[in-house]
């Protein structure tokens, strides 16, 4: 290895931004239970409502519409099995965290198909909107998808779904402090947000709700009874520091596209055989998912690793399991190209440097495997 650490993995998990590490640190020192009356319980509980309305300006809502939970996934199941729908469609390409809640949530599934770059087949959602909808019909389709970054048309979505009067869930995870948000003009009833993919801590995250739900933990009845137990203030703090500054950093997802798209060219020109998973979709500025015929993620990974980079194979939400990505099989590419693809995902940190450094070291792991390649 040659130089610091790069990583970009940020789809994964988001270096913590220092200023959501001070509010952490700082929230923890001060301790406090945020339903307790004294000083020390009353400064806690204004630590977690100034993080509330941090959090609703990322997606400009309203602050008391935001429920915290212990990270996106629990939000997702919140919204999912809160709701109690009869009917579910959802996008194939939808996380586990939306797709498994629904599918042991006893309400029939559909999944609405996607072309072979990840966009979204409208005229299929029309399809089974019309097989029957009506008020016990959740529609859920996420901003963003976190393997190849493809942008979801939600608004668009969300206006064909109101006209079945079903409602409308959306997974903003990945979308989050990487393109703008407004959950009025997406026009969704619930939308998920987690800290960890922005800049803050792990084991937080937010359910947005403008409708009834009904908790799925209960106990006592933080979060308007939505979501029981203690508030995890310390995280809730940071997550509304870094929700204020991924908010103030849009204005660089400009810089942070033109770097991945050099990326890109740059592989491209070593390597003219690669595919661009979802390019050919509106994207996440920061998002490239890298097909390499006959190149196994997991060898990419490790030699990347051994040089100091860190991407990911497939949904590192899920890493461990070495199972090809249901992304890339939903968009039509065989097993053996969803096992070949790599996510390169920059970030807040990421400078040209890093390209670099990413650049030189996959086009060496390339270059080896060639001879290889061309003998087989
Ligand atoms: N939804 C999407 C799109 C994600 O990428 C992730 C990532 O892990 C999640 C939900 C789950 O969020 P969390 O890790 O906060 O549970």
């Amino acid at each position: 290895m040659t130089g610091p650490p790069v990583y970009l993995d940020y789809n994964a998990t988001a270096p913590i931004r220092p200023r959501a590490l001070a509010a952490l640190t700082e929230a923890l020192r001060a301790g406090g239970n945020p339903s307790s009356v004294h000083a020390a319980g009353r400064a806690a509980r204004r630590r977690v409502e100034a993080a509330r309305a941090a959090v609703a300006a990322l997606v400009n809502a309203v602050p008391g519409d935001v429920i915290f939970t212990s990270g996106g996934t629990e939000a997702n199941n919140l919204a999912v099995l809160g709701l109690k729908p009869r009917r579910i469609i959802a996008s194939a390409v939808e996380h586990d965290a939306v797709l498994a809640p629904a599918h042991s949530s006893g309400a029939e599934v559909r999944l609405v198909r996607v072309d072979g770059e990840g966009r979204l087949d409208l005229d299929h959602l029309d399809a089974l909107l019309a097989e029957g909808a009506g008020p016990g019909t959740l529609v859920s389709v996420m901003l963003a998808n976190n393997e190849t970054g493809a942008i979801h048309p939600v608004a668009e979505v969300a206006a064909r779904a109101r006209a079945h009067g079903a409602l409308v869930h959306c997974d903003a995870v990945q979308a989050a402090g990487k393109i703008a948000i407004d959950i009025g003009a997406l026009n969704v009833d619930l939308l998920t947000l987690s800290a960890h993919k922005l800049g803050g801590p792990q084991g937080i995250g937010a359910l947005v709700a403008r409708v009834d739900i009904d908790p799925v933990q209960r106990g006592g009845g933080q979060e308007r009874g939505l979501r029981a137990g203690t508030e995890n203030v310390a995280a809730i703090a940071a997550f509304g520091a870094a929700a204020e500054e991924a908010l103030a950093g849009l204005s660089g997802m400009a810089r942070l596209a033109a770097l991945r798209d050099d990326l890109e060219r740059r592989v491209a020109e070593v390597a003219p055989d690669v595919v661009f998973h979802g390019r050919g979709a509106e994207r996440l500025p920061n998002t490239s998912c890298i097909g390499t015929p006959d190149l196994p993620a997991e060898t990419q990974v490790v030699a990347l690793d051994l040089a100091g980079v860190a991407v990911s194979a497939g949904a590192a939400c899920s890493s461990g399991k070495l199972r090809p990505s249901h992304v890339l099989t939903a968009m039509g590419h065989p097993e053996s190209a969803a096992r070949a693809a790599i996510r390169v995902s920059l970030g807040w940190g990421t400078d040209a440097a890093d390209i670099d450094r990413f650049v030189a070291a996959w086009s060496a792991l390339y270059r080896r495997t060639q001879p290889a390649k061309s003998a087989a």
